[in-house]
């Protein structure tokens, strides 16, 4: 199997075989027994719990400076890795986006900023270079940008950003499983444990529900509708 999620910026690097695939079978099986995997379009295999868990993004308890000693948050402590495409895109719209990052950021307010280090993204002063500090906390200049000017989700903000905290695991036999960052599976992604990021377990809403726009994208509206549907009559 292999998984993709965004990972801990001193654990394994993003997008990347980070366990072994029988121990993501193990963890599949242990699921199947106790009632708890799903089953969804084309074989998808999903983590019942780990889609249930209530899920918030709550960056005014991760932000540096103002978050518990022991918190983490996915735009300063993660590396995010983007794809060839994704390098392509922000390249090609910096000529605009310089100068609304200037305003956004005082970090870009002094110079521009060197915002990718190969294909990662650089986090000068502990923070995504794409980040600004708002007073609700941390917020993502390209997700506001693409939000403003009307652009598709993704047409900026990249893939591992919008996909935090689920985890996609491709079994060798064609089938996946739809998993995300629990106190179940943090051994197997090697990430910090799920309680250093206070988005998880936050608010009343599922993963699955809070994240409905994520789930379309990689699995169309009818996939993503009967994930939320299993899920909510497994929270039952
Ligand atoms: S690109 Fe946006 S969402 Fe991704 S880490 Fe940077 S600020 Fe956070």
């Amino acid at each position: 199997m292999t998984e993709h999620t965004s990972t801990d910026a001193d654990a394994a690097p993003q997008n990347s075989d980070t366990s072994d695939w029988s121990d993501w079978t193990a963890h599949a099986l242990r699921l199947d027994a106790r009632g708890e995997l799903g089953r969804g379009p084309k074989g998808l295999l999903i983590d019942l719990p780990a889609l249930s868990q209530p899920w918030m993004c709550a960056s005014g308890l991760c932000t540096p400076g103002r978050r518990d000693p022991k918190a983490r948050s996915c735009c300063a402590d993660l590396d995010v890795v983007l794809d060839d495409d994704e390098i392509q895109r922000i390249e090609a719209a910096m000529p605009t986006l310089a100068p609304r990052l200037a305003a956004a950021d005082s970090r870009w307010a002094a110079g521009a900023l060197v915002w990718r280090d190969g294909d990662t993204l650089t986090r000068p002063g502990r923070r995504c270079a794409f980040s600004r500090i708002a007073p609700e906390g941390l917020r993502c200049v390209l997700h506001e940008i693409e939000a403003q000017d009307g652009l598709t989700p993704g047409a900026l903000k990249p893939a591992p950003c919008r996909m935090f905290p689920l985890i996609w695991v491709d079994a060798d036999d064609g089938r996946a499983l739809l998993s995300a960052v629990h106190p179940r599976t943090a051994r197997l992604v090697g990430t910090r444990p799920a309680a250093a990021f206070p988005c998880i377990g936050e608010g009343t809403l599922s993963l699955a529900e809070s994240m409905k726009g994520a789930l379309v994208e990689l699995l169309g509206a009818r996939g993503a509708a009967a994930v939320v549907k299993q899920v909510r009559e497994f929270r039952r």
